[in-house]
Parts: structure tokens; C-alpha cells; sequence
């Protein structure tokens, strides 16, 4: 797309294979192809934390690895017993990245979901899940590594909007909620208002003339 801009870092550079040097790489199993001709569009925002509202742990990791103990609470015992998701990457607190899924491949994160009409949002995006919740806000660190990764994936694939999961899945899904700094995140990466539509919504003519 020409509007985006080039990647600033390259340490945030895509590789060939869909990967990120910048990125601490645990691949998992939870993934699958794309659908043919399917390519990513669209970048997803989401938030995570687990237990909820608990940070710093390994739980995030376990839990896209197949390897969260549901027994060591009682929140993972009652939604995450089973449970097989997954992102491409993971932003925590002090700001490391980690990379879980080939941009390449479909990663299991947003779930029953559409975009402006489209569904199966898995299909044609990247997810990115930052450590956090709905009631705190995030870290400058997240921003100063989110911000170059949009860059750097807005320059490799034809990415053309963000959203957040509640975007996408409204009345499902509430991350990543009201402390996520969108307008940050627009004048960090320089994207042009087009790559936010939920932020800056395209305005039919016929509604500007009714409002005026
Ligand atoms: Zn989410």
C-alpha cells in the first residue's frame, strides 16, 4: 500500500519466512495455512493477562504452548481447560516481543468475528495480543515496541486497517479496552487516518449532509 511508510528499524524487518528478528521465537502448534490467496490486511490489537490482571508471568507463553497447568487456578480451570489459541505475537510490560506464529500462517486469536462485512477474521490477519487488561493502562515500553512492529508489518504485507478484538467481535469481546491509547498508536507509527477505521470512520456523503 502507499500509504505506508517504510520499516524505521530493522530489527523489526519480516523475514522471508514470516518472522521477526526482534522477537524472542517460541513457535507453536497452533496454527494452520491460510486460506488460498489469502494474505494479511488487517492488524488486531488485543490484550491478555493471566490470571487476569496479574502480570509478569510465564502464563501467556504456557498457554499458546499447550502447556498452561489449569489446575493452578481457578480462572484457568474454568476457561482455559482445552482451550487451543493462539497470536502471532505477544508485547509485554517492559516492552519484549515474542513471536509465536509465522505472519504467514493463520494464528488462532480473533475467533467468531468480522471486519466491515467480512468474516473470519483469522483468515486475513495479524494478531497482536499486549500484555495488560481493561482496567489499567499500558506501558510506554509497549507502545515503543508496538509501534515499529505496525511499521515494519504495514511495509512487508498490504496491511490496510487496525482494530481492536472488540472492534471485531463487539458484544463478545471487550479487549483491548478503554485504556488502549489508539490516537498514540497513530501518531507513533504515522499511519494515515484510512488505517483506522473504528477511530476515523469513513463519512458517506449522505450522512455528512444530514449532520450539517
Ligand atoms: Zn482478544
Amino acid at each position: 500500500m502507499s500509504a505506508a511508510p517504510s520499516s524505521g528499524s530493522p530489527a523489526y524487518e519480516v523475514d522471508a519466512q514470516g518472522w521477526v528478528a526482534a522477537a524472542r521465537r517460541l513457535p507453536t502448534p497452533n496454527f494452520e495455512a491460510r486460506p488460498a490467496g489469502a494474505v494479511p490486511t488487517l492488524i488486531v490489537v488485543h490484550n491478555i493477562s493471566l490470571p487476569p490482571d496479574t502480570f509478569g508471568g510465564p502464563e501467556i507463553a504456557d498457554l499458546f504452548l499447550n502447556r498452561l497447568d489449569c489446575d493452578a487456578h481457578p480462572y484457568f480451570d474454568a476457561h482455559l481447560r482445552g482451550v487451543r489459541v493462539s497470536a502471532h505475537f505477544v508485547i509485554h510490560r517492559d516492552g519484549t516481543l515474542e513471536q509465536f506464529v509465522s505472519c504467514a500462517q493463520r494464528a488462532w486469536h480473533a475467533g467468531l468475528s468480522r471486519f466491515f462485512g467480512r468474516e473470519r477474521c483469522n483468515d486475513f490477519s495479524i494478531g497482536i495480543e499486549l500484555e495488560g487488561s481493561d482496567t489499567r493502562a499500558f506501558e510506554p515500553a509497549q507502545y515503543a515496541t508496538l509501534a515499529p512492529l505496525v511499521r515494519a508489518l504495514a511495509a512487508h504485507y498490504p496491511i490496510d486497517a487496525l482494530a481492536g478484538h472488540s472492534d471485531i467481535a463487539p458484544g463478545r469481546k471487550t479487549d483491548p479496552g478503554p485504556h488502549f491509547d489508539w490516537a498514540r498508536l497513530q501518531r507513533e507509527t504515522q499511519l494515515g487516518d484510512a488505517f483506522f477505521p473504528y477511530i476515523h470512520p469513513p463519512i458517506a456523503n449522505d450522512e455528512r449532509d444530514a449532520s450539517s
